[in-house]
């Protein structure tokens, strides 16, 4: 099993590594990696594997039973090969301050109205989450958003770290995707920003909220009954 370095340093952008596998060519299995695979709303990293004088464009980063793989753009990489992952920075940093974003909205929207996100979907250049409420206006999200921005205008540190099952079940509003149960894993990986969320959660994020800059919002819909839909972004 590869070992997963963006879980303990979202901020690691280049790293050695071993060829572990290779299928049908282009489909490459690395000792160790720092490109976060597309899952949990968050999309795969971009980037590229340098192996000598050639160079291989990271296009796909999928996790297939349990191994991350990586699709490169041609063949040619074997297993054994020593090479050199470099990460597309400025995607992922992009990623990184949405995600955040995502979750402090998803935590004031949760905290003052009780709903639950329903879906969301991090993208370059918006993000997106479906919450269950029958009536809401866009005067009042907008409100959130303000709020959310009033954060991230201040040093709000962001932790993540593992925590017992058990533990971790204890904390209130540990997860806030309707319906959604964390891996059945004997330790959970919890990404806390102080004082404002603390979750189960998967993802790249900031080490402080400062480096969110600020939101703004698009649009909002109505999905149908007890469903609405935001779309907002980075400024
Ligand atoms: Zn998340």
């Amino acid at each position: 099993m590869s070992k997963a370095l963006y879980l303990v340093d979202s901020y690691l952008k280049e790293t050695d590594a071993t060829v572990v596998s290779v299928k049908d060519g282009k489909f490459v299995v690395f000792d160790q990696t720092i490109f976060y695979p597309n899952g949990g709303g968050q999309p795969y990293d971009k980037g590229k594997i340098v192996k000598g004088a050639e160079t291989f464009a990271v296009v796909y980063v999928g996790k297939f039973s349990g191994e991350i793989s990586h699709e490169v753009d041609h063949a040619g990489l074997q297993a054994g090969d020593r090479v050199h992952l470099v990460l597309d920075w400025e995607r992922r940093y992009r990623l990184m301050r949405s995600h955040t974003a995502a979750h402090v909205v998803a935590s004031l929207l949760n905290q003052g109205t009780g709903a639950l996100i329903t879906g969301n979907q991090l993208d370059v250049d918006h993000i997106r989450f479906d919450f269950n409420l029958e009536q809401f206006d866009r005067e009042v999200l907008e409100t959130y958003l303000e709020k959310a921005n009033r954060l991230f205008g201040t040093d709000v540190p962001v932790k993540w770290y593992e925590l017992p099952r058990e533990e971790a079940m204890k904390v209130p509003g540990v997860v806030k995707m309707a319906g959604a149960f964390p891996p059945d894993l004997p330790t959970l990986r919890i990404v806390e920003i102080v004082g404002v969320d603390k979750q189960a959660d998967g993802g790249t994020h900031v080490k402080n909220l400062r480096e969110v800059g600020q939101v703004q919002f698009i649009k909002s819909e109505n999905k149908g009954k007890n469903n609405r839909r935001i779309y907002f972004k980075l400024n």
